[in-house]
């Protein structure tokens, strides 16, 4: 039977063979922002519509860069499509918690574990492993930084 780590390695495997909802959407009216972690010459654009209730109604992912970066960016765009901006502020802290445990234990800054959202993260839990190598977490966090971006512009 693989072992959990196997599973893992299948699932950010398969978001860098497959990524989801990869394109791009006319922009205006589509919000486009760009994320780059110079640290590893990630990039990633995030091609963004929202509904008139403030949810994610289509979504694109453009870009390059190593397979933990795009398979986050696939991952992230999955799970937020169709969701409220709410709900994926909610993802998006559950989300940096869990990446976040490294630094934590290294006496870095830390979220309040009271503070994190009790939200399901499914295939996004297949990144846990990352926080082994520290230097690979900002290629995991580049897509959430840059969909934040784009949801900050949308605001104001
Ligand atoms: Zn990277």
């Amino acid at each position: 039977m693989p072992g959990l780590e196997d599973l893992y390695r299948e699932i950010i495997l398969d978001h860098y063979r497959n990524p989801r909802n990869r394109g791009e959407l006319e922009s205006p009216p589509a919000l486009r922002v760009e994320g780059f972690n110079p640290l590893c010459g990630d990039e990633i654009v995030v091609y963004l519509e929202l509904d008139g209730e403030g949810r994610i109604a289509e979504i694109r992912i453009g870009g390059q860069g190593c397979s933990i970066s795009q398979s986050s960016a696939s991952m992230m765009s999955a799970a937020v499509k169709g969701r409220t901006i709410a709900e994926v502020g909610d993802l998006t802290r559950a989300f940096k918690a869990m990446m976040s445990i490294h630094e934590s234990s290294l006496g870095g800054e830390a979220a309040e574990p009271a503070e994190v959202p009790d939200v399901k993260l499914g295939d996004l839990e297949a990144l846990r492993g990352v926080v082994k190598f520290p230097v690979r977490i900002k290629c995991a966090t580049l897509a959430w930084n840059t969909l934040a971006q784009a949801l900050d512009d949308a605001a104001s």
